[in-house]
C-alpha cells in the first residue's frame, strides 16, 4: 500500500510545485539566438483590398463593451504566453488562482484605450464557440513602423490570436499583419483601413474540442471578415498562437476567458459583442 502511495504524492508534490508560480521567459537571454525570426514568415504578402462599412449588434448579442464602462472585464494577474510551456503554465495557473483585479485601460468618448504597460484585459464571462464582433483603431504615429505600429490583438480564449495591428502601408512579417492568425495562417487579402480610421472584424470561432483523456478531438477553427472582407476561411489552427516556437494542444477548459493584448501600442476599441453558439 506504502509503495503505491508514496510515487503518487512525489508525483503530486511535484505538479503542485512545478505550477506554483507560471513560467516568465527572459528575453534579455534569448537576444543572441531570437527563436522568434524562426517561425516569421514574410512570403506571400497579401494583396491589397479597399473595405465597406460596419454593423451594430443584434439584439440576442451579449454587449462586452458599448462605450460606457468596463464592467464586462477585469485584469488577469497573468495574461499570454510567448512559448507553449508559459502559455499552459499560465492556463493552469490562472484555474488553480483566479487573482484578478480591475483593469487599468481608459474608456474615453465611447472608446476603450490601451494603458501601455497596464496589461491584458479579459472578460468575466468565459466562451467557447462564439461569433464575435469588435472594431479597433491604430492610433496614426508615423513614428512607429513593423510589429511596433499600434500592436494589440484579440486572444479567443486568451489563447489563439487574431492580429490587431496597423498593416496599411506597413511591411511586416505577413503571418503576424492584421488579420494574420499570428504565426499561423496569413489573411487571404490585406483589408485594413488607414491608421486613424475605425476598421472592424467580425470572426466565427469554434473553440477545440477535448476527449476525457485529454487527446485532440477537434482542433480549433476560424472564419474571420476584415472590414467585411473574408480574411480566414474555416482557418484550422495548430495550438495556441505563440511568439516562439511551435504550437501543440494541450486539454483546456471548453470556455475561457476573451483577452485583448496590451502590446505598449494606445489601440483603441469601441462595439464589442459577442454571441455563444
Ligand atoms: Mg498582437
Amino acid at each position: 500500500m506504502k509503495s503505491v502511495f508514496f510515487p503518487s504524492l512525489v508525483l503530486l508534490m511535484t505538479v503542485t510545485i512545478a505550477f506554483t508560480q507560471p513560467i516568465k521567459i527572459d528575453f534579455d537571454a534569448l537576444q543572441e539566438t531570437k527563436p522568434w525570426l524562426e517561425t516569421e514568415q514574410w512570403e506571400p504578402v497579401p494583396a491589397v483590398v479597399t473595405p465597406g462599412v460596419y454593423t451594430s449588434a443584434p439584439d440576442d448579442a451579449i454587449i462586452l463593451f458599448d462605450g460606457q464602462d468596463l464592467n464586462s472585464w477585469h485584469k488577469p494577474k497573468y495574461g499570454y504566453g510567448a512559448r507553449m510551456d508559459e502559455v499552459e503554465s499560465i492556463v493552469k495557473w490562472k484555474l488553480e488562482h483566479p487573482e484578478n483585479s480591475a483593469p487599468e485601460w481608459t474608456v474615453k468618448s465611447g472608446a476603450l484605450i490601451v494603458k501601455p504597460g497596464g496589461g491584458a484585459i479579459e472578460t468575466n464571462q468565459a466562451f467557447g464557440d462564439c461569433q464575435l464582433h469588435i472594431e479597433w483603431l491604430a492610433p496614426e504615429d508615423p513614428g512607429k513602423k513593423d510589429q511596433g505600429y499600434s500592436n494589440s490583438g484579440v486572444f479567443l480564449m486568451g489563447l489563439y490570436e487574431i492580429q490587431i495591428l496597423n498593416s496599411y502601408e506597413n511591411k511586416t512579417y505577413a503571418n503576424g499583419q492584421a488579420g494574420s492568425m499570428y504565426k499561423q495562417h496569413i489573411p487571404l487579402v490585406n483589408a485594413s483601413r488607414p491608421p486613424g480610421e475605425w476598421q472592424s472584424y467580425d470572426i466565427v470561432f469554434m473553440a477545440p474540442k477535448f476527449n476525457n483523456d485529454g487527446s485532440l478531438q477537434s482542433p480549433a477553427t476560424i472564419t474571420a471578415f476584415h472590414n467585411g472582407v473574408l480574411i480566414q476561411n474555416h482557418a484550422i489552427l495548430k495550438g495556441p498562437c505563440v511568439y516562439i516556437g511551435e504550437p501543440y494542444y494541450f486539454a483546456h477548459p471548453e470556455k475561457l476567458p476573451l483577452l485583448l493584448q496590451d502590446h505598449g501600442d494606445k489601440v483603441r476599441f469601441r462595439n464589442i459583442w459577442i454571441r455563444e453558439l
